[in-house]
């Protein structure tokens, strides 16, 4: 009775088919539970859930550590609830009280022009792109010269 005898015997035996089909059946269900795990949570995170499942479908574990290493680092929620936040705190300092010098309708601090009468009120940075009162002369989030 040789080694090579007794593990070809075993391979070939019910119980070790059956321990091969449970093991199967394992990594098949660890990847569907992937497959809908990465799908929950790619949509709380606001990610493209879908693409994200179809992805770990089908490069599985790899597509999956990935997806970890890309999505998106807060909850959806999160955000909202710091967005909500930070209007409160503005509305509590009054910055969002701001009326167009020429209609007087209700403009957003960062607007670039009036949306109801297009009166010019801010100009982009060249630079970086955000709002600059007409009168500046230097960009004051980046400091360059206009
Ligand atoms: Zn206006
Ligand atoms: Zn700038």
């Amino acid at each position: 009775m040789d080694l090579f005898a007794v593990f070809s015997d075993f391979l070939g035996s019910p119980i070790f088919r059956l321990l091969a089909n449970l093991f199967f059946l394992f990594l098949m269900m660890l990847w569907v539970s992937l497959v809908y795990w990465t799908y929950r949570d790619a949509k709380k995170r606001g990610a493209f859930a879908f693409y994200w499942a179809v992805v770990v479908l089908f490069f599985n574990v790899f597509g999956w550590i990935i997806y970890l290493i890309v999505r998106p680092p807060e909850f959806l929620d999160e955000v909202k609830d710091r967005e909500l936040d930070i209007k409160t705190k503005e509305a509590l300092l009054g910055t969002t009280s701001t009326v167009c010098p020429a209609c007087f309708k209700p403009i957003e601090g960062d607007f670039l022009i009036c949306p109801y009468c297009m009166k010019k009120l801010k100009k982009p940075c060249p630079s970086c792109g955000r709002p600059l009162k007409m009168g500046w002369t230097v960009c004051p989030y980046c400091r360059t010269s206009l």
